[in-house]
């Protein structure tokens, strides 16, 4: 099956995060993922875009960028800004870790994205921003061919 490639760059805008969602649904539509596959990966990029919104930018103007791939039955995505960065990634991931804990944040955003996606890295440089990266197997069968 030949490869796709999508890119998508938009206004960290809260009203974009549904547009986001279901852009990158629509993308793997094509390789006819499970209905739960798909609903991991909107809650999974859900998540991902509002940091972008929330954390990074801290509702000042910034945009996000969204990059798609799928090779050999699997979506490959990332979600970058060129935020303030996350001074320690390790702490971020932790399961109930949040900066924001007046703003009725729960610090479950990365752990939802590690639990729903099969991958999940986040590279931050403090000033310049941050990447989350994570892969889903869009096609279960790829996998005894
Ligand atoms: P929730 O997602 O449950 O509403 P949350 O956003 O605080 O709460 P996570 O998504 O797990 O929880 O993020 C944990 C912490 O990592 C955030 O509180 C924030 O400090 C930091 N963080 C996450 N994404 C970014 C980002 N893109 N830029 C800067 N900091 C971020
Ligand atoms: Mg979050």
């Amino acid at each position: 099956m030949v490869n796709n490639y999508l890119q998508l760059r938009f206004s960290a805008l809260a009203c974009n995060q549904a547009f986001a969602r279901d852009a990158v649904a629509a993308f793997c539509v094509c390789r006819n993922p499970s209905l739960s596959v798909l609903s991991d990966i909107k809650t999974a990029v859900s998540e991902a875009v509002t940091n972008c919104t929330v954390h990074a930018y801290g509702g000042e103007p910034g945009l996000v960028t969204v990059e798609c791939r799928i090779e050999d039955g699997a979506l490959h995505i990332t979600v970058s800004d060129e935020g303030r960065g996350i001074d320690d990634v390790e702490k971020a991931v932790t399961p109930f870790f949040t900066t924001l804990p007046d703003e009725e944040r729960s610090g479950m955003g990365f752990t939802i994205m590690q639990t729903f996606m099969d991958e999940f890295k986040v590279r931050s440089v403090r000033g310049e921003g941050t990447v989350v990266y994570m892969t889903k197997q869009l096609d279960p069968e790829v996998e005894n061919v």
